[in-house]
């Protein structure tokens, strides 16, 4: 079914825009995914590109020199972590606002620079939560404090689990679940499949969803939420998610690809229609 240039074109000159997830598209942990270094430069060359991750340890500068690392050429810009869309979303719907920030680095950092304050928990307007590997008992505490006290909640994401070289650890949705377990739920979730993370990395692209690509390793959250933006969506099987998952989850993405570099190659497995 692979299809290639010739006279009818390459299959992916119909988008304009591609927006591609990081972990299981162009790395695994540390490691480069083979072939997704060049893949990613020649879908640059094809239209609009944008890294769309969950991951909200990291802010858009630091994504970009954690992608470097890996032998990637991508500009602080060409990222969106949900820690971006959460910052941008917060300063749009609510101007700066007090927070307490139970998560990492990139995420105080990516508040901060959208005009955000941090407060002490009693003080903080939102709580805003991302996978935070520096968990402790005191955190929850005083993230519960600050619940108590009238904070509101935002979850940058709610991915059970992230993937590493040495298998899965927890993701930011064991700290929301952690939450959860105290009575408190998220008012607000900005990470896929949620649409607001897909709003903003087609702003900062320039592009409208029926011209662009969702290219993704998870069934459930990268090509569900994008086909329900309408989307067009590429499951790689670079990452999570198999074949069997697709099926077992009852979603099916426009295309399939084994990863990146079979992709823009054209190796684009129809599933739809
Ligand atoms: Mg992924």
């Amino acid at each position: 079914m692979a299809q290639r240039r010739g006279d009818t074109g390459h299959v992916l000159d119909r988008y304009r825009g591609f927006l591609l997830d990081i972990d299981g598209v162009l790395v695994r942990g540390k490691e480069p995914i083979p072939g997704a270094a060049e893949a990613l430069a020649a879908l640059k060359g094809r239209g609009r590109v944008v890294l769309l991750t969950n991951n909200a340890t990291r802010s858009r500068q630091g994504m970009a020199a954690r992608l470097a690392e890996a032998g990637f050429a991508v500009a602080a810009d060409e990222v969106v972590p949900s820690a971006y869309v959460a910052a941008r979303f917060l300063r749009q719907k609510h101007g700066p606002v007090r927070f307490w920030a139970l998560g990492e680095q990139g995420l105080v950092e990516e508040m901060a620079l959208a005009g955000h304050v941090p407060a002490s928990p009693t003080e903080a307007e939102w709580v805003v939560v991302g996978m935070d590997r520096g968990l402790t008992y005191d955190k929850l505490a005083q993230a519960l404090r600050a619940l108590r006290s009238g904070a509101r909640f935002l979850a940058t994401n709610r991915d059970p689990t992230y993937p590493t070289e040495d298998g899965p650890i927890p993701g930011a949705g064991a700290m929301v679940g952690a939450l959860v377990g105290m009575g408190f739920h998220p008012e607000l979730v900005m990470g896929k499949p949620f649409p607001e993370a897909y709003r903003v990395a087609l702003e900062v692209a320039r592009v409208r969803p029926e011209e662009t690509l969702m290219i993704g390793d998870r069934v459930e959250t990268d090509i569900r939420g994008a086909q329900e933006l309408g989307m067009d969506t590429a499951l790689v099987l670079s990452g999570i998610s198999t074949g069997e998952d697709m099926d077992r989850a009852g979603i099916r993405p426009t295309w399939i690809a084994r990863d990146l570099a079979s992709l823009v190659r054209g190796e684009l497995h129809p599933q739809q229609g």
